[in-house]
């Protein structure tokens, strides 16, 4: 067909961005709390250690410590962040936070030492403890063979279990989701590591952070960093949930540690008997219309410099005007939907098409107004750069194929 010429995919990406699906979402941001006010802190803390924005990280640390967080608690949030953004940085943090306890006590702040490190036992295996931190916060056996970064340069695999996470995630003070906070925040606002930041939402999820939590964490990014660095974050929770939604697991192990196979994991209330591959989670963001379904299929984007996902499309429903910086392209699997690049006519594209959507060319795809659109999207060369969602399909647009 010749729509050949789509090109898809980001959107779903996209798609997953924003979010909150009426299930999903209310099922969810129901029964958790927000952010509690010390996670609050730590967000701060992390965001602007990471960035080097000393500025604002004094009184984040002012904030945080009459917020109930401990001189030990952010000594360790601050030791931790030399691992995701370097010893400079985390030393200027460091340097940053002495001034301020400085100041405090100057002030006769007495402020609460907190909990003392435990020491760690120096002749413990720190490989294998580094391995079953990781499978504590990946929830699964970290026994694969050695593939892709580790297999290339196997010494920095070695050191992310024996350094990261044995020695640094394997430190009390901090709970693992305290960890994961800091993390998370850190790598969304710093930039340019977005395998990482999704990676690392995904260990939020599993070790207990809500989805919820992760939104009011992107929002005070917004907030306190930058609109353009929550975007992205957003998007990447999107695709962190799909994947849980998906796997169930592991969505971290594709960072520091393994790569792997996709695993698809039938989950029955999710699939409907005409989707090939699961139909996955429903997503409502704004850069959509109408109702989306979107189940992230591959998973190692490093590995093959591209993200898979399966897009459910309801009658009606479809994709802002968006453009991919790496090019997508559509497997039609399923229904009738509709493909228009900008400045052209509206293609209808059925099962068995395939759109090719070269890099840069503004486009949107969706259901038509009677039939269901599922689609495999690929987005190629997805290191390229996030998709860059412009506004929605207007009704008048949309109707113009009659
Ligand atoms: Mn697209």
């Amino acid at each position: 067909m010749e729509n050949a010429k789509g090109r898809i995919l980001i959107a779903f990406t996209v798609l997953l961005l924003g979010v909150s699906s009426t299930t999903n979402a209310q099922d969810r941001a129901s029964d958790t709390p927000s952010l509690s006010a010390r996670h609050q802190s730590i967000v701060l803390i992390a965001s602007h250690t990471a960035r080097g924005d000393l500025e604002r990280l004094t009184p984040a640390l002012h904030v945080g410590l009459d917020s109930g967080l401990t001189i030990n608690e952010i000594k360790e949030v601050l030791l931790q962040l030399y691992a995701y953004c370097g010893f400079p940085r985390s030393l200027r943090g460091i340097n940053t936070l002495m001034a301020v306890l400085e100041n405090r006590e100057a002030r006769g702040i007495d402020d609460a030492v907190g909990a003392t490190p435990t020491p760690q036992v120096s002749h413990e295996d720190r490989y294998e403890k580094g391995k079953q931190v990781l499978e504590a916060l990946t929830g699964r056996p970290q026994n694969r063979p050695r593939s892709g970064y580790a297999a290339f340069l196997p010494t920095i695999e070695v050191f992310l279990k024996e350094h990261l996470f044995a020695a640094i995630f394997g430190r009390d003070v901090l709970s693992y989701q305290d960890r994961e906070i800091t993390t998370v925040a850190a790598l969304v606002s710093m930039g340019g590591v977005e395998p990482f930041a999704r990676s690392h939402m995904g260990l939020a999820l599993n070790v207990g952070i809500t989805e919820a939590q992760l939104r009011q964490l992107l929002t005070l990014i917004e907030t306190n960093v930058g609109e353009a660095e929550a975007a992205v974050g957003r998007d990447l929770l999107s695709q962190a949930l799909a994947w849980q939604v998906d796997r169930g697991d592991d969505v971290g192990g594709r960072e520091e540690g393994d790569q792997q196979a996709a695993q698809h994991r039938s989950s029955p209330g999710n699939q409907v008997a005409n989707t090939l591959f699961p139909k996955g989670r429903r997503i409502t963001s704004d850069n959509f219309t109408g109702a989306v379904w979107v189940a992230m299929l591959a998973t190692d984007e490093e590995a093959f410099g591209s993200r898979i996902g399966n897009v459910t499309f309801e009658p009606g429903s479809r994709t802002n005007w968006h453009s991919h910086p790496g090019g997508q392209i559509l497997l039609v699997t399923h229904g009738a939907g509709y493909y228009q690049e900008q400045g052209g006519p509206i293609q209808l594209i059925r099962r068995g098409d395939v759109v090719e959507i070269r890099p840069d060319v503004v486009h949107w795809h969706g259901a038509t107004p009677s039939s269901e659109l599922t689609h495999v999207a690929v987005v190629t060369n997805s290191l390229r750069g996030a998709t860059v969602w412009l506004q929605p399909v207007t009704d008048r647009e949309y109707h113009r194929f009659w």
